[in-house]
């Protein structure tokens, strides 16, 4: 009999050969396969008439084949099918399509999907005939096709005709693979394989077995007004006739809520256990007395905001209390977190442990560590009497002023360590460190995360570290409760005062000369200037630009979004390749950093003061060349994104981006982020090529109308979805099987607030065995899923 954890090669129609190809898609039981889902949905019941299709929408059409013809073009063989039904008239195209051409024959009944455009025969007769509408003539390129069972048809697809005509019918992403006689495990192969479980789960007693031990409790289910696990399953695959096709299309039927509910449900479970977790930890308790306070006015360089001192109170507050503190510190960039750092730093010195910064950059770590002399090495520690000592600890050190330093980290000298990742270098043992601050969270691993987190205290106090994190990814709420959901939240949403808005613009690069002219005239009246390349040299864009391997995240440049498995892409996936052969065949050179410092200085940029910047340098030269820049020595910075974050000059207040089509928004966003933050006016200026893709021309265009942090993080999210916009395996955000965060975000909330209300106390409605079997099935699915996050 047939279980939801039954072999797949078990079912009907799989067998062992398939089966085999299913495993390494992950499909390995007939659970796997029913919760492959259909990614769209087309109304075969109601099918759209020819005569109201609109050109320019993407659109599912079923006619009779009126015609075929395999044309021979310079380019290649093109595949045309005319499509008719009445007077309309849809002609289908197929680059290369000499495949199709025995596909096909006259009056055959035919359901294509792909995008109308209008044909050029209608167009010209809606011009002769003066008339605007194509008149019911349209073509599609590419389009997905099915052939549609015929009267006549025998066998299989007679017993099955009922799945692809005259209902609501399901369309899969290919699973990949073939059948043992190579044909292609098609939507048609997929919903009858489906249908068969369903039938036999449902007609031998299968159903109400799976039911009653469902994966959620029955009044749970009742209360949310959701359907059984089973029910929805197949409601999702065969929806009922009536069905709401917007909701199909947005995954939002009862149906699909229940799948998403589920597994958000045991997500926020596991978070919220983990969160309970956490409070049971030891800590330490800091002391906040009237010394301490003194000590953090004192060092103060100017007033904080009313969002600075805020957050510095809930910061403060966590560091009081016995647990240790889990804190996300989130703020625009240049909304002045690293003050805020600082302080929470002293609170711990204060109170005699030793405080940790880890920056991901040497260069940003470099200029922490300068920024904290200023600040600390004059001021006089009320506890010990003594100015604050500050050491800084990178890979670059050579080995004497390593050891040194780590000598002073681990006898208790320094008492705030300022350094890169070589902070978490086994030998990098800390005396009592009670406090690690991690800036520009988003740059580093979670493993390097929890790696700092749990270095072992050296006089063996069995104590954790308060740990505060820093980003300036603005990520809205619910999508950071999910990611950094053992983290409690702090936002500074104000700017210091005196800025002035940042004027962006996009020009091309012909305007190039114009903007050096720009340059040098704000360098005239004092200023300084970055330019951004993305690459070192050459031509080269795979050059990494940390300072450390950044396994998984993107690199700089990031390369333009691939058509993800996009859930319309499937269609016009042969075309996008094609298109995007052809670009890479005619890209232009790419102007490097290195090639531009020669030339700039050289030509438009002559006579002014030009330093290079890059992650190739030593970290020597890069300093010297930061520090140069910093008094004012160096007019004009070249560089390539190793400034992009935390880079902070206050004099500089222009920006130029060169090749800026080729740069994720997050990234742009951060690069000017590094000017407007002096008294001046600032300027972002943005030089693209005459290739801009339809994706890039949006980031552009955002950048240029809103400086808003999270407007901008909203749009990346949705171009290139939560994974790839938080780096799945950098985060542990877990992969979803129904879920989509983005799309899913008020099915989140609900989930959040019934994980919080299950594990705070037992449900008097829930039975027993159905409170057991929740646990249970969470363990199950956090081991299984999200392995990861129990770090
Ligand atoms: P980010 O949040 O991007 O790390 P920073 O901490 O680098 O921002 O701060 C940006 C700039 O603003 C720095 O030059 C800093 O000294 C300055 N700054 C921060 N807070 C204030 C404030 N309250 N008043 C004036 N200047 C401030
Ligand atoms: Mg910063």
């Amino acid at each position: 009999m047939l279980e939801l954890s039954t072999p797949v090669k078990f079912v009907k129609r799989v067998g062992e050969r398939i089966a085999q190809g299913l495993a390494t898609r992950g499909v390995e039981t007939v659970e796997d396969l029913l919760y492959h889902l259909p990614f769209r949905y087309e109304d075969r019941l109601n099918p759209q008439p020819m005569a109201e299709l609109v050109a320019g929408t993407t659109a599912s059409v079923i006619g009779e084949v009126r015609g075929t013809v395999l044309l021979r073009t310079r380019s290649g063989p093109i595949f045309e099918m005319t499509l008719g039904q009445g007077l309309g008239t849809v002609k289908c195209m197929w680059f290369h399509g000499t495949y199709l051409k025995d596909r096909f024959k006259l009056g055959q009944l035919v359901a294509v999907y792909g995008k109308l455009e209008p044909s050029r025969s209608a167009m010209a007769a809606a011009a002769i005939a003066g008339q605007g509408a194509t008149a019911g003539r349209f073509k599609m390129i590419q389009p997905q096709f099915e052939i549609l069972p015929e009267p006549g048809a025998t066998g299989a697809d007679a017993e099955f005709a009922m799945l692809e005509m005259g209902r609501i019918v399901p369309v899969y992403e290919s699973l990949g693979g073939t059948t043992p006689w190579g044909a292609k495990l098609t939507s048609k192969w997929m919903r009858r394989v489906a249908w068969s479980i369903f039938d036999e789960l449902y007609e031998h007693g299968g159903a109400a077995r799976i039911t009653a031990s469902d994966t959620l409790p029955a009044a749970l289910l009742q209360r949310l007004g959701l359907p059984s696990r089973l029910d929805a399953l197949k409601a999702v695959h065969f929806p009922e006739a009536g069905t709401p096709m917007a909701e199909l299309m947005s995954s939002t039927t009862p149906a699909h809520k229940r799948l998403i509910f589920e597994e958000l449900f045991y997500l926020e479970l596991g978070l919220e256990l983990k969160r309970r977790r956490m409070r049971e930890r030891v800590g330490t308790a800091f002391a906040t007395g009237p010394a301490v306070r003194e000590a953090l006015k004192q060092v103060l360089p100017f007033h904080p905001t009313a969002a600075q001192k805020r957050v510095l109170g809930e910061i403060v507050g966590d560091m009081r209390r016995p647990q240790p503190m889990r804190r996300l510190l989130q703020g625009d960039v240049g909304s002045g977190k690293t003050i805020v750092a600082m302080q929470a730093a002293l609170v711990a010195i204060e109170n005699g442990y030793q405080a940790a910064l880890m920056a991901p950059t040497e260069i940003l770590a470099t200029q922490h560590y300068l920024f904290a002399r200023k600040l600390l090495s004059d001021a006089i520690s009320p506890n010990t009497g003594k100015p604050y000592k500050v050491a800084l600890l990178t890979g670059s050190l050579d080995d004497r002023t390593k050891r040194e330093t780590q000598g002073r980290i681990m006898r208790g000298e320094a008492q705030l360590v300022i350094g890169t990742h070589a902070l978490q270098e086994d030998k990098a043992d800390f005396a009592n460190l009670g406090l690690v601050i991690v800036d520009e969270q988003h740059r580093f691993g979670v493993q390097q995360r929890f790696k700092l987190m749990r270095k072992p205290n050296a006089e063996g106090v069995a104590s954790d570290p308060d740990v505060l994190t820093m980003t300036a990814t603005p990520i809205p709420r619910t999508l950071a409760l999910t990611l950094y959901g053992d983290l409690e939240v702090s936002v500074i949403d104000e700017m210091p005062p005196g800025r002035t808005p940042i004027v962006t613009r996009r020009t091309t690069e012909e305007r190039a000369p114009e903007v050096w002219e720009f340059v040098r005239k704000q360098v005239t009246q004092g200023r300084q200037a970055y330019l951004v390349y993305p690459i070192i040299e050459g031509s080269r864009d795979d050059q990494p630009e940390l300072d450390f391997p950044q396994d998984g995240e993107e690199q700089a440049p990031p390369p333009e979004p691939s058509p993800r498995k996009s859930k319309a892409a499937t269609a016009s996936r042969a075309a996008t390749k094609a298109k995007a052969t052809k670009l890479f065949a005619t890209k232009p050179k790419l102007r490097s950093a290195t090639e531009m410092y020669d030339e700039l200085r050289a030509g438009p940029l002559k006579g002014l003061r030009l330093g290079l910047l890059h992650g190739r340098l030593s970290a020597d030269e890069k300093e010297v060349t930061m520090a140069r820049f910093r008094r004012g020595e160096i007019d004009v910075l070249v560089a390539t994104t190793v400034i992009e974050v935390g880079v902070d000059v206050a004099n500089t207040n222009v920006m130029v981006i060169e090749h800026a089509e080729r740069f994720g928004l997050a990234q742009m966003h951060q690069l000017r982020g590094r000017v407007g933050r002096g008294a001046a006016k600032s300027y972002c200026i943005l030089i693209t090529g005459n290739n801009v893709t339809e994706q890039a021309d949006a980031r552009l265009n955002a950048m240029v109308a809103t400086q808003n942090g999270f407007e901008l993080a909203e749009l990346d999210l949705q171009q290139r979805g939560p994974g790839e916009f938080f780096g799945t395996r950098q985060t542990g955000l877990p992969e979803f099987r129904v879920a989509n965060l983005l799309r899913d975000r008020a099915v989140l909330e609900v989930a959040k607030s019934e994980a919080e209300r299950f594990a705070a106390k037992p449900d008097p409605t829930l039975t027993a065995a159905e409170i057991a079997g929740v646990w249970d099935r969470l363990k199950l699915q956090w081991k299984r899923r999200y392995g990861l996050m129990e770090a």
